[in-house]
């Protein structure tokens, strides 16, 4: 990169070292003209595809909200912090793995789906009924269906009494 101090386009890396708990390099760079010094920063650029919603219309991709959706299914359900922020993030490098520059909110709605459904089962339904806004309660009862356990007996208690 050019020289801030002289325009010179020959500079050195004098000395490279991670910062910032690695998420930072950080470069001490000498100019081979003027001899002055000066230090860089490099980070990653990380960008997240746009989002394209029903009607057709584009935003930027919007973590908080992703956060907030998935936090509202999941209040008061036993789930910790720290499960829903690893949530959150296999979301977003499985949205920046895709490698597109947009996504459809409805792809996001369906990952959010998927991560909640190895969460919380409430959750999920929770989420699931707001988001796919069930036509009837037919199709929502299919739904809990779906998800209840298979093969238990009906009527059978957890307890072993004899
Ligand atoms: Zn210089």
């Amino acid at each position: 990169m050019h020289c801030p101090f002289c325009g010179a386009n020959d500079t050195r890396v004098t000395d490279s070292r991670l910062v910032a708990d690695g998420d930072q390099v950080r470069r001490r760079r000498q100019c081979a003209n003027c001899h002055e010094r000066f230090t860089t920063y490099e980070t990653a650029e990380l960008i997240m595809p746009r989002v394209v919603k029903s009607d057709g219309s584009r935003e930027s991709f919007d973590e908080a909200k992703l956060r907030a959706g998935m936090l509202r299914a999941l209040e008061k359900r036993p789930v910790s912090a720290e499960a829903i922020e690893a949530a959150v993030e296999r979301i977003r490098q499985q949205l920046r793995a895709q490698g597109e520059r947009e996504v459809n909110a409805r792809d996001i709605g369906e990952a959010v789906m998927n991560a909640l459904t190895g969460l919380d089962q409430v959750a999920y339904i929770r989420f699931a009924s707001v988001y796919r806004k069930f036509q009837d309660l037919d199709e929502f009862r299919a739904e809990i269906d779906r998800l209840a356990p298979k093969g238990s007996e009906s009527g059978s208690a957890p307890s072993e009494e004899p």
